[in-house]
C-alpha cells in the first residue's frame, strides 16, 4: 500500500524532527502540520468517496495510525479524533451539517473532538449534566466538558448533552458544536506529565444556541450513538500500544547491541537479554489479541455482520495492551540506561502515552467491568 510509504516519509519529515520540541513546549503540532497531514489524506481515510474521502477499511486506517504512533501516539490520537469526527459527519450528518463542517475538517484547517467527559462524570457517562433545553429558535446548551482530545484548538465538536435530567441515559442527545460561536468558552489546555500533542482540554457552554439542524443524535439515541464505534476506538488504542511497544523494543535492541559494558554488548548480558525477551513475548501476545479484535470489528462492519461480536475482543485487546505496554516500554528504557531518558529517543513519550491509553475510550477498570459482566450467569 503506497500510502504507508508516504506516511513513513511524512513521519520522518514532519514528526520525528519536531516532536521533542512540541512536547517540551507543551504544545500540539502546529496548524501547518495538520494541513500537511490532510493533504496526505489522513483526515479522510474512512470517509466515503462521495464525500471526498478515500473509503479505506478499518484495518487500513489502523496500519496507518500505527505507523504515526511509532513517532508519536499523542499526535496520532489527535489526528484520528479529527478523522473520526469527519467520518461520522460524512456518514450520519445531514447535508446542511456536512456542508457547514466537513470541508474544514477534511482540509486540516479545523480539528474535531468528541466530548462526553465532564468535570463530574468520566466513566459514568450516563450521569452527564451538560444540559440542552428546547427554545423557540433551537436548543440552549449549558455546562462544562473536560479532558477532551483536541479541545485545546478544535472547532467542530460532537458534544453529548442531557435533554431531560429525569430520563438518565435515555435523555442523552448530541449536537455538533461550533467552537467559534458565542457561548463557547474554551478552557486552558491540561498541563500533563506528557502527551501534550493530544491537546486535552475542556470548554464551557454558556447559553450556547444550537440550531435544530445541529442536533446530531436525538434524545434516546445519544447514549447508543456514543457507544457505536467504541469497539473500534478501543481496538485502535490497543493497536497504538502495540506500535509503541514495537518502536521501544526496536530502539532498545539497536542500542543494546552497540553499547558495551564489561567487555561485551549489553544485550549479551543475560539479565537484559531476558528482559527484552519478555518484551518481545508480550509484543507477540499483544499483536495476536489486537488481530482478533481487528477481525471482529471488520466482520461487524460487513453487511449482515454483528458489531456486538466485537465488544469482548475489543475489551480484551484494550485491557491487555494498555496494561502490558507501560511495563514493557519501561523495561526497554531500563536496558538503555540513562540514555533512554533523552528526548532524542521516543521512549519517555511512549511511556506517558501508554499511561494515557489506560484512560481513553474507557479505562482499564471499565474493560474489567465489561469482561466480568460476560462471566456472570
Ligand atoms: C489524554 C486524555 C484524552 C481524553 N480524550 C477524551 C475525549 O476526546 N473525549 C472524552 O469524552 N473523554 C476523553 N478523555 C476522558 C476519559 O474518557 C476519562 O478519563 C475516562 O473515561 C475515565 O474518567 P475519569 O478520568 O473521570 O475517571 P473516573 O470516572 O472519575 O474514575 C476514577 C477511577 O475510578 C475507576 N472507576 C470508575 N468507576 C469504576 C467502577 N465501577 N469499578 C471500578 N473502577 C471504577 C476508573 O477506572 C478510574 O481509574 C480523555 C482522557 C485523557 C487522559
Amino acid at each position: 500500500m503506497s500510502i504507508l510509504e508516504d506516511v513513513a516519509n511524512f513521519c520522518a519529515s514532519h514528526i520525528d524532527p519536531n516532536i521533542a520540541s512540541w512536547e517540551a513546549e507543551r504544545q500540539m503540532a502546529p496548524v501547518s502540520f495538520y494541513r500537511s497531514a490532510a493533504q496526505l489524506g489522513l483526515t479522510r481515510l474512512e470517509v466515503p468517496e462521495q464525500d471526498g474521502g478515500l473509503d479505506l477499511g478499518f484495518d487500513e486506517k489502523l496500519a496507518i495510525f500505527d505507523a504515526i504512533t511509532e513517532s508519536s501516539m499523542a499526535t496520532a490520537f489527535s489526528l484520528i479524533n479529527t478523522h473520526n469526527v469527519a467520518n461520522d459527519l460524512a456518514r450520519k450528518g445531514s447535508a446542511a451539517l456536512k456542508q457547514r463542517f466537513l470541508p474544514g475538517l477534511l482540509s486540516g484547517e479545523v480539528l474535531g473532538s468528541t466530548a462526553l467527559t465532564e468535570p463530574g462524570a468520566g466513566s459514568d457517562f450516563g450521569s452527564i449534566v451538560t444540559s440542552a433545553e428546547a427554545v423557540d429558535d433551537g436548543w440552549l446548551l449549558n455546562g462544562a466538558k473536560a479532558w477532551i482530545t483536541n479541545a485545546a484548538r478544535s472547532n467542530v465538536i460532537v458534544c453529548y448533552v442531557q435533554t431531560d435530567p429525569t430520563a438518565g441515559p435515555k435523555g442523552i442527545a448530541s449536537f455538533v458544536v461550533d467552537g467559534t460561536r458565542s457561548g463557547f468558552v474554551r478552557s486552558a489546555p491540561e498541563e500533563l506529565a506528557g502527551g501534550h500533542g493530544i491537546g486535552a482540554g475542556g470548554f464551557v457552554l454558556d447559553n450556547y444556541l444550537a440550531s435544530e439542524d445541529e442536533m446530531f443524535a436525538p434524545p434516546g439515541e445519544g447514549f447508543l450513538a456514543a457507544l457505536t464505534g467504541i469497539n473500534g476506538a478501543r481496538t485502535y488504542v490497543a493497536s497504538m500500544c502495540r506500535a509503541m511497544m514495537s518502536s521501544s523494543l526496536g530502539v532498545a535492541v539497536t542500542y543494546g547491541n552497540s553499547r558495551q559494558a564489561f567487555g561485551r554488548s549489553i544485550i549479551e548480558h543475560q539479565g537484559l537479554g531476558w528482559s527484552l525477551a519478555d518484551v518481545a513475548t508480550q509484543l507477540e501476545a499483544t499483536r495476536l489479541v489486537v488481530a482478533s479484535a481487528v477481525a471482529a470489528v471488520v466482520a461487524g462492519e460487513q453487511p449482515g455482520g454483528d458489531p456486538r461480536a466485537a465488544i469482548l475482543p475489543a475489551a480484551y485487546a484494550k485491557k491487555f495492551a494498555a496494561e502490558v505496554a507501560e511495563p514493557a516500554i519501561a523495561a526497554c528504557l531500563q536496558t538503555m540506561g540513562a540514555a533512554g531518558l533523552r528526548d532524542e529517543y521516543p521512549l519517555s513519550r511512549h511511556l506517558a502515552a501508554a499511561r494515557i491509553a489506560n484512560f481513553v475510550d474507557g479505562s482499564t477498570e471499565m474493560m474489567n467491568e465489561r469482561i466480568a459482566a460476560s462471566l456472570r450467569s
